[in-house]
């Protein structure tokens, strides 16, 4: 069957590729312009080559990112908030920026990616008491931001997996 259709975002930035089912779908319900068609028609339409996001519609990557350990590390790039370094997975922790035996929950905004060591040190205190300010304030990261991710090569292979 026909390939991957390139999907631009409103400002004709490269964002995705998408299958051509998916880009027609897009297409038909107005979330999309076709920027180039290819020669490949079904039923009526033909199948577009590139197409591009209306920036009215940007929000369909707003959805929400479930919470996972795993999520957590690809939000924060597999890179430790505390000291800054990238880390292999295995060598990952999470940590509760307030500590769950203080009542801290698993939550995007209650958790961080940190290596051993910083983990280690911050042991059971907030940042503050710690004297250990994070990098980057956690969030609740949205398809968008995952996507970037992705576009930026972060681990594709845990990227795959990331559920959206
Ligand atoms: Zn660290």
């Amino acid at each position: 069957m026909y390939g991957q259709v390139l999907v631009l975002n409103a400002d004709y930035s490269l964002l995705n590729a998408v299958t051509w089912k998916r880009a027609l779908c897009l297409v038909v319900k107005g979330k999309a312009d076709v920027v180039k068609d290819s020669e490949v028609n079904v039923g009526p339409f033909f199948i577009p080559q590139v197409i591009r996001l209306l920036k009215r519609v940007n929000g369909i990557y707003h959805r929400r990112i479930a919470w996972s350990r795993q999520n957590v590390y690809l939000r924060d790039k597999y890179t430790c908030q505390y000291c800054g370094q990238r880390v292999r997975e295995s060598r990952l922790t999470l940590d509760h920026v307030l500590p769950k035996s203080r009542g801290g929950r698993n939550s995007w905004t209650n958790t961080v990616t940190a290596c051993f060591p910083c983990n280690n040190k911050k042991g059971n205190r907030t940042p503050d008491e710690a004297a250990m300010p994070l990098r980057r304030s956690p969030f609740q990261p949205t398809v968008w931001e995952f996507m970037l991710a992705r576009l930026k090569k972060v681990e594709p292979d845990l990227l795959r997996k990331a559920a959206f």
